[in-house]
């Protein structure tokens, strides 16, 4: 009978995608890098909302749509002053909208980076032997499921496809291959670290 410890992660992207846009400023492609800035206009009964984009080099700005020609009444008073005040939750919820930002401008720079609170559930077994990861994402990330457990764990990848190979690591609910995909709400690792002379390092690095 192992002794395991659960640990939650809860994963949050840390930076925006950056669309590439043609600045007609600096003539050539460019990363645009969110303002986090809304600018609302009202024209009569009809409001529209962007959130403003700069050019990394030459502060050019792009406006990204949020609302486009809504009428008023159809707007919830809370999301107007949200975006009049710039409401910070809210300019991070579109900035981190790399399909609807995709869908505008086709191409965006998007990068793998992520902050991780890690909460261990329940009291650590005395002797722990085994792992069990439980992710928790509060937006999708592109940063491959591999990569995050090699860097959180401080392990090579190489030891992971080991572990997976002789069944000590295991993915649910998608198996395996998961590992090579994205991180992904509500995936749980298990990891039995009976046989590993490092195994208070691994599980100290995991949060426990
Ligand atoms: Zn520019």
């Amino acid at each position: 009978m192992s002794a395991l410890l659960r640990i939650r992660w809860a994963i949050a992207p840390k930076t925006a995608p950056r669309p590439l846009i043609n600045c007609n400023r600096c003539g050539g492609s460019k990363p645009y890098q969110c303002s986090k800035k809304f600018r609302v206009n009202a024209n009569g009964k009809r409001i529209d909302a962007w959130l403003i984009y700069r050019c990394i080099d030459c502060g050019n700005s792009w406006n990204f749509g949020i609302l486009e020609r809504c009428n008023r009444r159809d707007i919830e008073p809370a999301l107007l002053q949200a975006l009049e005040s710039n409401e910070p939750a809210l300019a991070r919820r579109h900035a981190f909208d790399v399909v609807a930002l995709r869908s505008r401008i086709g191409r965006a720079e998007e990068f793998p980076d992520v902050t991780i609170r890690k909460q261990m559930l329940g009291d650590r077994p005395e002797k722990t032997t085994a792992l069990e990861l439980q992710l928790e994402l509060e937006m999708p990330t592109s940063l491959r499921l591999e990569r995050l457990l090699a860097g959180e764990l401080g392990i090579s990848r190489s030891r992971l496809q080991v572990w997976e190979d002789k069944r000590l690591l295991v993915v649910a609910p998608d198996g395996a291959t998961a590992l090579r995909r994205p991180a992904r709400e509500g995936t749980m690792i298990r990891i039995d670290l009976a046989g590993e002379t490092d195994r208070d390092a691994i599980i100290s690095a995991a949060g426990g």
